[in-house]
């Protein structure tokens, strides 16, 4: 098998502290990457200068090392990397084009908004031959083919296939924003190609965005990666936990024995792993093999 060749991630946007929605997208990232014998990186993703919170990525780094979560090689830092996002962009050529419609008009221009898509707006290219007269340009789209239709499929380990119509449900895509910050789509796109990740694990909230980041590869001429889309934690309203939905971080410089049983525990029950440790390294030794358990009953496909 490929283990040797595996290089996993956890990429936390420096928004907060952990807390217990983002512990299970690092430790399920984390035990697969053991489970593979592979490496395992953190990569903080702070493109977007609006939502970054001063310190939070030192807390974050801090609160891995409590919870015995090493890294392998250099933590890295979007915000460092913005040279390789420039050159990729150089590398998208005319695919990419500078837009100069505003959200409400791109909303106006769409018959009825309901849930989902009323947040993930559908552009209707409106500047893809050209700015329109009087407008300034503002983002810059990459061109989604139009006709065939592109759909992009692709296994996830966990959830199985998924197809997307790139053309009708998403259209042209940002990779720079209006205010100046590289979109995420491309970043992390650009950033998991330069690092050799293999392998992504992370929350199903970003199953949606993994269409994008497949076609950018292919336009990059990156290898694609395998996907792994965990359930997302949410509160008792259904909202994905995150700082705005009042996630509580856990980490306030807690005893080990405090981490494991207000953390660790309920994050790898979430993850359908029914563990008793009573320290940190009996929890870690007990996960790994849970989690080739979790892997072997849950998944769709098993490598
Ligand atoms: N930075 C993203 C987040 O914290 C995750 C990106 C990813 O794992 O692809 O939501």
């Amino acid at each position: 098998n490929s283990a040797a060749n595996y290089v996993g991630r956890f990429a936390p946007s420096p928004t907060g502290p952990l807390h217990i929605g983002s512990l299970v997208a690092a430790m399920a990232s984390y035990l697969d990457a053991k489970v593979h014998h592979g490496q395992w990186l953190v990569r903080i993703e702070d493109v977007d200068g609006d939502r970054n919170v001063a310190g939070a990525d030192a807390h974050i780094l801090a609160s891995l090392q409590r919870c015995g979560m090493a890294w392998d090689g250099d933590v890295t830092w979007q915000s460092r990397r913005t040279g390789l996002y420039d050159a990729a962009l150089r590398q998208l050529g005319d695919l990419v084009y500078p837009c100069g419609c505003s959200r409400r008009e791109i909303a106006d221009s769409q018959l009825s908004l309901t849930g989902r898509q009323a947040q993930a707006l559908i552009y209707p290219g409106t500047c893809r031959h050209g700015l329109a007269p009087g407008k300034t340009a503002r983002a810059l789209r990459l061109k989604v083919p139009q006709s065939p239709p592109c759909v992009i499929a692709f296994e996830d380990r966990w959830a199985g296939h998924i197809s997307q119509d790139l053309t009708d449900e998403v259209g042209d895509f940002v990779i720079k924003r209006a205010d100046g910050f590289w979109a995420y789509q491309l970043a992390v796109v650009v950033d998991d190609g330069a690092q050799g990740i293999t392998d992504i694990v992370r929350g199903a909230d970003l199953l949606d965005s993994t269409p994008r980041q497949l076609y950018l590869q292919q336009v990059l001429g990156l290898p694609q990666p395998t996907y792994l889309h965990v359930p997302v934690v949410v509160n008792s309203v259904g909202e994905k936990l995150s700082k705005q939905t009042g996630a509580q971080a856990f980490d306030t410089g807690a005893a080990p024995a405090d981490l494991l049983q207000q953390a660790l525990l309920p994050a790898a029950r979430f993850l359908g792993m029914a563990l008793t440790a009573g320290s940190l390294d009996d929890f870690w030794r007990q996960a790994v093999p849970a989690w080739e358990n979790v892997l072997k009953d849950t998944c769709a496909s098993w490598r």
